[in-house]
């Protein structure tokens, strides 16, 4: 579904990620972990072409989007991305929020874009926030409604980008517990995180970036149980 070949990518001299290779199957749950300045988010924002590879190949759902030819806006209708912070259109309502892509991009009409949207919101547990204003919710909420409107766009692939990390603690609970409901909905997932519980519970696979390269990878209770490389090893002292 993701398939990362040879992927480097530097900002002038800075090599950022340097011959990064990953193949993630449909359905699949990778999770990413590493260090600040891995080049973890460098990478899930090479998939979906915020950042143009230096080299290397990207191929999402078949098509190659490293190819300069490639339509790429047809490409992200593919992807779903969730950062860190929500980025809501803060004068839009929840309801709205979740329609206007759909309309703009899927060429939805009103109608349908708001039964999709509600339909969603009860799927995250907010039927009742769809006349809100995104500052009257709460990080979470925010983020579940983030989570909400990527989904809108059907995606096939979703993208997240430390997506608990800007929330209060008892407020991170309430987002994983929606990702992890979409992981069993078979949802091809990609997730850079340090919820290690969530990385054991949902992910087939982990990866542990440092340095800009894949270190090592395998399945959670192998890399995060018994990690084999000292730099693995020393990350998770610190996060566990
Ligand atoms: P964090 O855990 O802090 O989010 P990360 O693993 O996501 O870290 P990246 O944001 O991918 O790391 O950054 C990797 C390296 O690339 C860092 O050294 C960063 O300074 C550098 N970098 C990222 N974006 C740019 C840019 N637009 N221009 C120059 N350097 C950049
Ligand atoms: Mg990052």
């Amino acid at each position: 579904m993701v398939d990362i070949v040879h992927l480097r990518k530097a900002f002038g001299e800075h090599v950022v990620l340097n011959d990064i290779n990953l193949a993630v199957k449909p359905g699949e749950k990778v999770v990413v972990l590493g260090p600040s300045g891995s080049g973890k988010s460098t990478m899930l924002r090479c998939i979906n072409a915020l950042e143009v590879a230096t080299s290397g190949q990207i191929y999402v759902n078949g098509t190659e989007i490293t190819d300069p030819k490639c339509n790429l806006n047809k490409v992200r209708e593919h992807l779903g991305m969730v950062f860190q912070r929500f980025n809501l259109w803060p004068h839009k309502t929840v309801i709205e929020n979740l329609m206007l892509a759909q309309q703009i991009v899927l060429n939805r009409n009103a109608g349908e874009a708001k039964k999709r949207g509600l339909e969603l919101l009860k799927r995250v547990g907010l039927a009742e926030k769809a006349d809100a204003y995104p500052a009257s919710l709460s990080g979470g909420q925010q983020q579940r409604v983030a989570i909400a409107r990527a989904l809108a766009m059907e995606p096939k692939v979703m993208l997240f980008d430390e997506p608990t990390s800007a929330l209060d603690p008892e407020l991170v609970g309430e987002v994983l517990a929606v990702m992890t409901q979409l992981a069993e909905s078979g949802m091809t997932m990609i997730v850079v995180t340090h919820e290690i519980g969530f990385a054991k519970e949902v992910a087939d696979r982990v990866v542990f970036m440092d340095g800009g390269v894949i270190v090592e990878e395998g399945h959670p209770k192998d890399i995060l149980v018994n990690p084999k490389e000292e730099r693995t090893k020393t990350f998770l002292k610190r996060v566990l």
